[in-house]
């Protein structure tokens, strides 16, 4: 099976294995796995921030750094097809007291003037407050988006003008950075805390940091604890985490390649409503409001031929290339895919 579902399913290379039996470990409850405390320090410096730390999860560290800048009974604003609105089982809600609202960005893109303008002012006794603005790079659903410059550097203005935090869901901010060629620190610099993530395209099993100052990281590990993160001899893990870092991350560029290979192929035909000029890194969304097959249809049809793909709405399919599929393979996924469209769906397959 060529597996294009998401990159979250590369599995850890012999040479990822071997860093890990190595590790030393200590007992990170205590802080002293020096793994952990080697990785957390070398993240935040790349990132430009003071101090890190990991967690298990993308999830857990997007949401106590989200925990740590957002007081209950107060707001986030957030692009309406965030990870960690759309993805995070409604955790702002369930477990921080926190409501959201949401701007419609293109591609999941920054609408400064549409964010500006939902800012609500701190202690009004009508409105809920603003208390923080969350921004995704790149951007999962909306296909692999990355974030304009001018648009993160505007926001960043914004979000001073009014006394806003600004939290970066960074789990594939390696895929801008490397499209880019933008250093993580001035990405990292732009927020008061960002998440990163080493088992997506980086190869990793398990594993997120959080940045941010030390004062606010001192309060995450709290939170981290308080929602059973509490991790004792973890440095295995982070061992892989910095070995993906130190050996993985310039291999990006090979899928986002690959990305474009499949994109080229499907922009061929109209059906598949996929336009390469939209492709940004390593994710290709398929559009498939125009073709007679549905999203469901079309993955049922690739897998039976080999190709997995996510079914993300009713006409919305998504490719995601990562380390372990092959040039090769992405073009044999790629002829499987127009071959399928080129077709007509049998039965009820269509919409
Ligand atoms: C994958 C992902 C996360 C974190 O997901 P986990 O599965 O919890 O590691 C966060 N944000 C985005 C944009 C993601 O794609």
């Amino acid at each position: 099976m060529i597996d294009l579902r998401s990159d979250t399913v590369t599995v850890p290379d012999a040479a990822m294995r071997q860093a890990m039996a190595a590790a030393p470990v200590g007992d990170d409850v205590y802080g002293e796995d020096p793994g952990v405390n080697t990785l957390q320090e070398k993240v935040a410096d790349l990132l430009g921030h003071e101090a890190g730390l990991f967690t298990p999860s993308g999830t857990m560290a997007n949401q106590v750094g989200l925990a740590v800048s957002v007081t209950p009974g107060t707001e986030l604003l957030a692009e309406q097809t965030a990870h960690i609105l759309r993805a995070e089982m409604g955790a702002l809600a369930a477990v921080f007291g926190v409501t959201t609202r949401t701007w419609r960005g293109e591609r999941g893109r920054i609408d400064r003037e549409a964010i500006e303008a939902q800012i609500a002012p701190a202690y009004s006794p009508f409105l809920v407050s603003t208390s923080a603005i969350a921004v995704e790079n790149t951007h999962n659903f909306g296909g692999g988006t990355i974030q304009h410059w001018d648009d993160l550097v505007g926001l960043r203005h914004v979000a001073d003008k009014h006394g806003l935090l600004l939290h970066l869901d960074g789990a594939r901010l390696w895929n801008a950075h490397v499209a880019t060629g933008i250093p993580l620190s001035d990405y990292g610099r732009l927020f008061d805390t960002v998440s990163v993530c080493f088992s997506k395209g980086l190869g990793a099993p398990v594993g997120s940091v959080l940045v941010s100052s030390r004062e606010r990281i001192a309060a995450a590990r709290v939170w981290r604890k308080r929602l059973g993160g509490g991790m004792r001899q973890v440095g295995v893990l982070a061992a892989a985490a910095e070995h993906a870092l130190e050996h993985n991350l310039a291999d990006l560029t090979t899928d986002h390649d690959n990305a474009q290979h499949l994109a080229r192929a499907l922009g061929g035909i109209p059906a598949a409503g996929v336009d390469p000029t939209n492709v940004d890194t390593n994710i290709v969304v398929l559009d498939l409001g125009l073709s007679p097959w549905s999203a469901a249809a079309l993955g049922g049809a690739a897998a039976q031929r080999g190709v997995a793909v996510s079914v993300l709405g009713p006409d919305t399919a998504r490719l995601v290339t990562h380390r372990d599929v092959s040039t090769a393979d992405v073009e044999r996924a790629g002829e499987v895919l127009v071959d399928v469209l080129s077709q007509e769906p049998l039965g009820s397959g269509g919409h």
